[in-house]
């Protein structure tokens, strides 16, 4: 039988990580994943296909509505659904095979198959789809992480029947532009497959319990980004309450009360449920080693994320935190260096938040309603993106850089952006923020021109002194 210092159970961004930190670190590590490719939900069917379809659908928005603006003309575009979602296939393919190829080069055993306790040390996997594998298998290990991620909720009442009723994975492989897709929750994954539709023609209307969409992150990029998707022809349901979603043949009704308690049925051709995800640990075994699991079926885990059970750890999205690949990435990384003897550290107030609709949403750092309900005194600066030249020559002129600084000390205490590349722009924010930055420091850092960053600079300026040169 096969002995490891460590079994890595679930190959997404914080499992591969882990185990290639793990051998980095000279240990035997083995991986396992129920799935035949590697990746998780992040490279299969999470945050690389859903950026390759918005990709492709932002070069059709673009070829459809600026084009003739830039002196390009070209005769009307046409959506060919079924190659967008081929090249996302290709995609999704480049990146699992390149996670095949770390883990040879890391000399990572992989073992295909459901990886579930049989005892702290024994790590059974069954039910493998491979063909020729000897069923069940058993991997002997010194220690074990849990990065077994998570998997769609959904709500009482509504049966997700993956073909009219669907959830972001079916979402991700439509075979045709719906008419009219009714997402229901306006959070991350609403908003991100909305757009993805919404471009390629569909009507798209978002119903969302809350009064704003991206509640969880400062109300200033929620409002900004409804504006933009309003714009762009989307349609909002705020503060409604679904209470029925049903199919029947090829149409699809929603009923939602809204705050009076008026109610609204809409109809349409596919229903998105994306109300968030839920931790996933079926089949795993957890009783058997007596590992607990949260309110919310997280595993629970103390600082140095290892379990109740001395040698178990877990990451990614089955604990607690944000539900994020890079989250789980690091989360990865501090197992496997706490492991070898390191004192790794994670600021989690410095895991950045995105959402890649366009314009881009990004964040690091306290919301402006946090620091007011922490009571700390703070000062804020923005600057709209419509001020910058880059801005201008791209025509993408959409949205805003926010800073909240501290009152007394200039120090940033977060940096909300929305706007071309706000994606790529955030890391300045992490890495102003990880060497604790004033905004004054960053106001008088030299930033390229033109770039978006310069919004960046400018909204410290006003954050610091009030003295923004463009505005
Ligand atoms: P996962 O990626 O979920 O991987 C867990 C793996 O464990 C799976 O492969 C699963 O099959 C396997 N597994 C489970 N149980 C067992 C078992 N018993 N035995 C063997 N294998 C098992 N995050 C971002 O940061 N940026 C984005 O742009 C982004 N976009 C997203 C878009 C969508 C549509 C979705 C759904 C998610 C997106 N996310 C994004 C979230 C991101 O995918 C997750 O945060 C991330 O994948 C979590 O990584 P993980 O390693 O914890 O778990
Ligand atoms: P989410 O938590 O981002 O959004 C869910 C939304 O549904 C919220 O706005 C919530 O208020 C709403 N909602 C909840 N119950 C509702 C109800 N009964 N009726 C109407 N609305 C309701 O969850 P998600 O969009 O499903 O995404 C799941 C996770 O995947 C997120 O935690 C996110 O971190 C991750 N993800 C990240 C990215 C990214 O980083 N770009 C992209 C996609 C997904």
């Amino acid at each position: 039988m096969a002995k490891y210092d460590v079994t890595v159970i679930g190959s997404g961004p914080g499992g591969y990580v882990a185990a290639i930190r793990c051998a980095q670190l000279g240990m035997k590590v083995a991986i396992i994943e129920k799935y035949p490719t590697l990746g998780g939900t992040c490279l299969n069917v999470g945050c690389i296909p859903s950026k390759a379809l918005l990709d492709s659908s932002h070069h059709y928005h673009e070829a459809e509505k600026t084009f003739e603006k830039h002196g390009i003309d070209i005769p009307k575009p046409k959506v060919n659904i079924k190659q967008m979602i081929a090249r996302k296939n290709d995609v999704v393919k480049q990146n699992t095979d390149g996670i095949d190829f770390l883990m040879k080069k890391n000399k990572i055993d992989v073992f295909e198959g459901v990886g579930s306790f049989e005892s702290k040390n024994r790590v059974m996997v069954t039910e493998a789809r491979v063909a020729n594998a000897r069923q069940p298998r058993s991997v002997e290990t010194e220690k074990v992480i849990i990065a077994t991620g998570s998997k769609p909720s959904s709500l009482p009442f509504i049966k997700i029947d993956k073909k009219r009723i669907i959830t972001s994975t079916e979402a991700l492989n439509l075979t045709e532009v719906p008419k009219h897709l009714i997402v229901v929750g306006g959070g991350v994954i609403g908003l991100e497959l909305g757009s993805v539709y919404a471009r390629l023609g569909s009507q798209v209307s978002v119903v969302e319990y809350m009064d704003s969409i991206i509640p969880t992150m400062d109300r200033t990029l929620g409002k900004e980004l409804l504006k933009v998707l309003k714009k762009e022809g989307v349609k909002f349901y705020l503060s409604h309450r679904v209470k029925e979603v049903s199919a029947k043949g090829k149409t699809v009704t929603l009923r939602a009360d809204d705050k009076k308690g008026k109610e609204v049925e809409l109809n349409g051709d596919y229903c998105l449920v994306s109300v968030g995800r839920k931790a996933y640990t079926d089949g795993l075994g957890l009783d058997k080693v007596g590992i607990a699991t949260d309110d919310r079926g997280r595993v629970e885990v103390d600082e140095n994320l290892q379990t109740g059970v001395a040698g178990i750890y877990a990451i990614g999205d089955v604990v607690k935190g944000a539900m994020l690949a890079h989250k789980a990435e690091e989360e990865g990384v501090l197992v496997a260096e706490s492991m070898a003897g390191q004192k790794p550290h994670i600021n989690y107030n410095l895991i950045p938040g995105v959402v890649y609709s366009w314009p881009e949403v990004a964040a690091v750092g306290k919301t402006e309603e946090q620091l007011k309900e922490a009571g700390v005194e703070y000062k804020v600066g923005s600057f709209p993106m419509r001020a910058l030249g880059r801005s201008r020559a791209s025509m993408d002129t959409d949205g805003l850089v926010k800073v909240l600084a501290d009152k007394e000390t200039d120090e940033i205490l977060g940096v909300h952006m929305i706007g071309a590349r706000a994606a790529d722009m955030i890391a300045e924010a992490v890495v102003a923020m990880e060497f604790r930055a004033s905004a004054e420091d960053i106001a008088r850092i030299s930033h390229a021109h033109p770039t978006y960053t310069e919004a960046i600079k400018e909204a410290c300026l006003d954050a610091a002194e009030k003295r923004p040169i463009h505005l």
